[in-house]
């Protein structure tokens, strides 16, 4: 039997990190993944396929659309090879999984590809398609991830009432797709459907759209998706969902208990995902699953039994890759004795569709129900050079610092590349920076970036330079 130090359960961006890190602290481990590709959920079902088939439908959208005003006529009848867009979505896929396979052999980290499960605390069975083995670990970490959550009522035919999984690799586009969530994957899948000509439809129980995030993001981003022409059933909650033949058709009430009846060709449901840890035995080792089936973990991710932690969407808190991969990185320093540290408050969120959504921080609504004196400066993207210049004009930045201190609390941006912008909210946040201090710092002209700049200038004296 062999013998490791470390045995990591799933391979998803928490996973392989997690496997490396230990690889490279000295610590002999083995990586076990039930399906033949490393990567998780992130690489073969969710970041990069989705922003794959967003970057396509982005560039199809520019083609059709947005060529016209810089003055490039596009000759009539722009085909659209979908099959060859899903095609080159898999092509990505393949060679960033195939790049953790490398990873692996380089880091010298034994995969095995098998279902895992605990025969004891130390002990892991992996029921592979050939053979079955055991393994024996002096420590583990647990990060199977999770799977998409679906409504009690709602029976999943995988054709067309779908979660994300399905609606990634679709054979045609639908002509309208209706989305049950108007989180993170309804809104960004949503937005590649609309590109791709489908009407859509959102229909979403919360009185806003991405409710998690700052209400002003979530007015802006309705008003862009309006635009586009996606059509928004807020304040609605789903009661029925139906297929006849090729038609779907979801039942939902307003808070009047008005009920409205939507009919289309395709059902995407994205309400969440929940914690996957089926199959895995935790009961054999003795590790406890709270109510909503997390893995329960105390602050160094250490499970209830000593020598198992656990990492990423199997436990609580934010169901994001760079978490899963933070909390990969802490968890391998952990078990080599190290003292490393997560601020969780500062797990920057980001919605890419385009304009994208950025957050990082606490929202105006958090620090008013924390009772926190805060100023807010905001930054309309409009009035950048560098947004006239490409034509993103849409979105804003917005600063809410400490009304004393002049603290960075918060920075939430819509607006073209908020995804790479927040980076510099999160940096100045970890060295607990002020308002003035990311006004001071010089930003190249011109770049979209000037808005944070600008958004800064406002939340310090009010004094932001191009407003
Ligand atoms: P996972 O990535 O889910 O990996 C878990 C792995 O464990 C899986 O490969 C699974 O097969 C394996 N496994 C489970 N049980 C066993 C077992 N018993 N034995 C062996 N193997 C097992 N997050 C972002 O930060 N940015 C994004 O842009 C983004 N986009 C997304 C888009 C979509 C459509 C979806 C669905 C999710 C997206 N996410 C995004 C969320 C992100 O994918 C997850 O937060 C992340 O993958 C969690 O990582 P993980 O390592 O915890 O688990
Ligand atoms: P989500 O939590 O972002 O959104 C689910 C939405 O569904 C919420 O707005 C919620 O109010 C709504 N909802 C819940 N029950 C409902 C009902 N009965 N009727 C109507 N609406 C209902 O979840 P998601 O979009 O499914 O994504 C799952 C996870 O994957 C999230 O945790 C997210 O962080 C992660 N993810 C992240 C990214 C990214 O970082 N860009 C992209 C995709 C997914």
């Amino acid at each position: 039997m062999s013998t490791y130090d470390v045995a990591v359960i799933g391979s998803g961006p928490g996973g392989y990190i997690a496997a490396i890190r230990c690889a490279q602290l000295g610590l002999k481990t083995a990586l076990i993944e039930k399906y033949d590709t490393l990567g998780g959920t992130c690489l073969n079902v969710g970041c990069i396929p989705s922003k794959a088939l967003l970057d396509s439908s982005h560039n199809y959208e520019t083609v059709i659309d947005n060529l016209e005003e810089h003055g490039i006529s596009v000759p009539k009848g722009v085909k659209l090879d979908f099959a060859k867009m899903v095609a080159r979505k898999d092509a990505v896929i393949s060679q960033t999984t195939d790049g953790i396979n490398y990873l692996m052999d380089k880091n010298k980290i034994d995969v095995y590809h098998g279902m895992g499960s605990y025969k004891d605390a130390t002990h892991i069975e992996i029921e592979g398609e050939k053979e079955t083995v055991t393994i024996e670990a002096k420590k583990s970490i647990i990060a199977t991830g999770s799977k998409p959550a679906t409504l009690p009522f709602i029976k999943l035919d995988k054709e067309r009432i779908i979660t994300s999984t399905e609606a990634l690799s679709l054979k045609e586009v639908p002509k309208h797709l209706i989305v049950i969530g108007g989180g993170v994957i309804g809104l960004e899948l949503g937005q590649v459907y609309r590109r791709l000509g489908a009407e859509v439809s959102v229909v979403e129980y919360q009185d806003r759209i991405i409710p998690t995030m700052d209400k002003a993001q979530s007015r802006e981003l309705a008003k862009v998706l309006k635009k586009q022409g996606v059509k928004f059933y807020t304040s609605h909650q789903v009661s029925a969902v139906e297929r006849k033949g090729k038609e779907v058709t979801v039942t939902a009430t307003d808070k009047k208990d008005k009920e409205v009846t939507i009919k289309g060709d395709y059902c995407l449901v994205a309400v969440g995902r929940r914690p996957y840890t089926e199959g895995l035995k935790l009961e054999n080792a003795g590790v406890q699953a709270n109510e909503r089936g997390q893995v329960e973990v105390n602050d160094n991710l250490q499970t209830n039994i000593d020598n198992i932690y656990a990492i990423g969407d199997v436990i609580r808190g934010a169901m994001l890759a760079h978490k899963a991969s933070d909390e990969g990185m802490f968890v391998a320093e952990v078990i080599a004795g190290e003292k490393p540290s997560i601020d969780y408050n500062l797990i920057p969120g980001v919605v890419y569709t385009w304009p994208e959504v950025a957050s990082v921080g606490k929202t105006e609504e958090q620090l008013k129900e924390e009772k926190v004196a805060y100023k807010s400066g905001q930054f309309a993207m409009r009035a950048l050079g560098r947004s006239r210049a490409s034509g993103d004009t849409d979105g804003f930045v917005k600063i809410l610092a400490d009304k004393e201190t002049d603290e960075v609390l918060g920075v939430h941006i819509v607006g073209a590349r908020a995804a790479d912008l927040i980076a510099e909210a999160v940096l100045a946040m970890e060295y607990r920076a002020s308002a003035e201090d990311i006004a001071r710092i010089s930003h190249a002209h011109p770049t979209y970036s000037e808005a944070m700049m600008e958004a800064a200038l406002a939340a310090t004296e009010n004094r932001a330079i191009h407003s």
